[in-house]
């Protein structure tokens, strides 16, 4: 029988520590109380949102109807079902959606499943990998990605979606377009290696391995810890949600004006389909990194980070909307926030 609490607060339950209150809330540790959780909600009409470990979410204001926390656990190794593909250098591990995401690299390391090396140190949990297609350091979700299993929020009914049917694309999936707010996502399968094989063309982690004649996955998920601790604010001392917008991709002829007025932009190619622009580079460029706009400001060492000093969401997306104008103006470009915003502001 799961507990439903009414006004509880959400402070410590997102990494920007912006407070909010949920209407409702309760914690799920199986399907079944999913299945719960779900009947209470539709019996009394309220809206659902899913909470994992709230490291990408904007609270801007309390949330109306019931919060689900999915704290489901277990880390399990399945047997592949096409044995042709695999020719036993594979194996396929089963996730619950509530496995803490770090931890569960760390685990497949110590397996000697491997492929996750790269994307160590992301906060967060196993069920929110999806909807973003995390990534990092050359490496996406989506690379690794076999299935899913969620609970269909409208009628309580599991479904498996396989990875055509998730639509991944850049920090993007049908969840958080055609499918936002659909589904409880529950349990995901990922395709891992049991060879050693390691993945170096992030130039930041070529460099810092560059003295290892054969790095090893431990050594690569060391050096990307490594990295990320020297570059990123820990939530933990100074709220933040990573990356506040995404990097923008621009098409060619976009790409030659931009080169044209500002010649050390810096820039990755994407083919005939343009360039992706590093959005801190923007935003630095504005002038706004390491600026503190009274309870909230940008990080002093990267521009991309937004940080809560102390403020409301209101005060966050109001210095959001600011950087966006500016940019705006200078580069034509339109920055697109990337944490999910919830929450009426006061
Ligand atoms: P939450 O913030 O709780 O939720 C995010 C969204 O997913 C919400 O819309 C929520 O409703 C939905 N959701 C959560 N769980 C479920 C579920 N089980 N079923 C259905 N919907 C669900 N991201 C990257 O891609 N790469 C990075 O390198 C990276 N680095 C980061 C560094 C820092 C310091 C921080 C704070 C964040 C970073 N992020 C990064 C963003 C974030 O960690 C990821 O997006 C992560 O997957 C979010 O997981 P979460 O459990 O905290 O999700
Ligand atoms: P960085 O190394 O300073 O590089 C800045 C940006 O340039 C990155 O966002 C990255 O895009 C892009 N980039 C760098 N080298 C590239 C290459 N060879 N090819 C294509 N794109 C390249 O970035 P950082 O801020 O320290 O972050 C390091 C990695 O962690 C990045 O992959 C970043 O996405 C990830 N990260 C994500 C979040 C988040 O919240 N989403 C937070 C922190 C870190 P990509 O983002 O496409 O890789």
């Amino acid at each position: 029988m799961i507990e439903i609490a009414s006004q509880v607060s959400l402070q410590s339950h997102n990494s920007l520590a912006l407070p909010s209150r949920a209407e409702y809330f309760c914690s799920v540790t199986d399907e079944l109380q999913i299945v719960e959780a779900l009947d209470y909600a539709r019996a009394n009409n309220l809206q659902v949102t899913a909470l994992g470990g709230g490291s990408n979410l904007v609270l801007a204001g309390d949330i109306a109807g019931l919060v689900i926390y999915l704290d489901l656990n277990g880390i399990s190794r399945q047997e592949p079902q096409d044995r042709q593909e695999n020719q036993g250098n594979t194996v396929h591990v089963e996730f619950a959606a509530g496995e803490n995401w770090h931890k569960a690299v760390e685990y497949c390391l110590q397996q000697g499943w491997y492929g996750l090396e790269n994307l160590s140190l992301i906060p967060g949990n196993m069920g929110a990998a999806p909807i973003q297609n995390i990534g990092a350091y050359g490496v996406e979700l989506c690379d690794l990605f076999v299935s899913l299993r969620a609970i269909d929020i409208a009628r309580g009914q599991p479904v498996m979606m396989d990875k055509q049917a998730c639509e991944f694309g850049y920090r993007d999936s049908i969840f958080k377009g055609k499918f936002q707010n659909q589904y409880l996502i529950t349990q995901v399968t990922l395709a891992l290696s049991l060879q050693p094989r390691v993945n170096l063309e992030y130039p930041a982690l070529a460099e810092a391995l560059a003295a290892v004649d054969q790095p090893t996955p431990q050594m690569v998920s060391a050096a990307v810890c490594a990295i990320r601790s020297a570059k990123l604010p820990d939530p933990a001392q100074i709220p933040n949600a990573g990356s506040f917008f995404k990097n923008p991709v621009v098409g060619p002829q976009m790409l030659e004006q931009l080169l044209a007025a500002n010649p050390q932009m810096p820039f990755y190619s994407l083919g005939s389909s343009g360039a992706k622009i590093p959005a801190a580079w923007l935003i630095d460029q504005c002038g706004f990194k390491g600026l503190r706009d009274g309870n909230v400001g940008v990080h002093q060492h990267q521009a991309l980070v937004l940080v809560n000093l102390g403020g409301t969401g209101t005060e966050l997306l109001a210095l959001a909307n600011r950087i966006q104008s500016e940019v705006l103006e200078r580069f034509s470009i339109a920055l697109e926030i990337e944490p999910r915003i919830y929450g009426q502001p006061d």
